[in-house]
């Protein structure tokens, strides 16, 4: 039987919009949904798990999976190497299961050059003011750190302009239904539902 191939759902947003909150509650109550875990250098905080959360690697392993190129992407962000396995990111694909990508501007640019069909979706704060707060209250990191998060998402922000779709992250519940509601219509757009529909729904001539 023919399925649907799954495509990358790009999230992006600044430190601190809340990306992970909305992922997690999406995959919660969307189990067809998976996450891409992504490689990285730096190191795992107080509550994350390897394997979980990303692949902790050093950097001598990080090397190795671009020369090996099993990376689909990679970027430096804050000062460490993120990257997506290519590998599980392609067989969920042609399971046909849609994978969602926590990832940054670069990383979703990279990722629109290799899957034309892929959705880029932009996690914006209600404010720059509350991204501040949100960003203080957390207390994660030194003030230079704040700073830095600060300078990067204005610089982020400039890269608007590639992504298809903009949530507006006000209330959790409602930024992860409108995410829902843009995965659940691009499985229904014609052009990427077809070879399932002819094969398995529409009659030969
Ligand atoms: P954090 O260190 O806070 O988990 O993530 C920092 C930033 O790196 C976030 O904007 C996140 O979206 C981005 N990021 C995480 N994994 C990847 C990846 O595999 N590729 C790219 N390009 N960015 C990533």
């Amino acid at each position: 039987m023919a399925v649907i191939k799954g495509i990358p759902i790009v999230l992006s947003g600044p430190s601190g919009v809340g990306k992970g909150t909305v992922i997690q509650s999406l995959l919660e109550s969307r189990p067809e949904l998976l996450l891409s875990i992504s490689m990285t250098t730096r190191s795992p905080r107080p509550n994350e798990r390897d394997g979980v959360d990303y692949y902790f690697v050093n950097r001598a392993r990080f090397d190795e999976a671009i020369e090996r190129n099993e990376l689909v992407e990679w970027a430096a962000v804050y000062h460490h190497y993120y990257g997506t396995p290519k590998q599980e990111l392609q067989s969920n694909f042609e399971r046909g299961r849609d994978v969602i990508l926590d990832i940054d501007v670069q990383g979703a640019a990279s990722v629109r050059n290799l899957y034309e069909d892929s959705v880029l979706v932009f996690l914006l704060p209600p404010s720059l003011e509350e991204l501040k707060r949100r960003l203080y209250s957390r207390q994660k990191g030194t003030e230079d750190d704040l700073e830095h998060r600060i300078a990067e998402y204005k610089r982020e922000i400039r890269f608007l302009g590639i992504y298809d779709y903009v949530i507006v992250n006000e209330r959790v519940d409602q930024a992860v239904s409108d995410l829902y509601s843009i995965i659940a219509a691009n499985r229904l757009l014609r052009k990427r539902g077809e070879s399932m529909w002819r094969a398995n729904h529409i009659p030969e001539p």
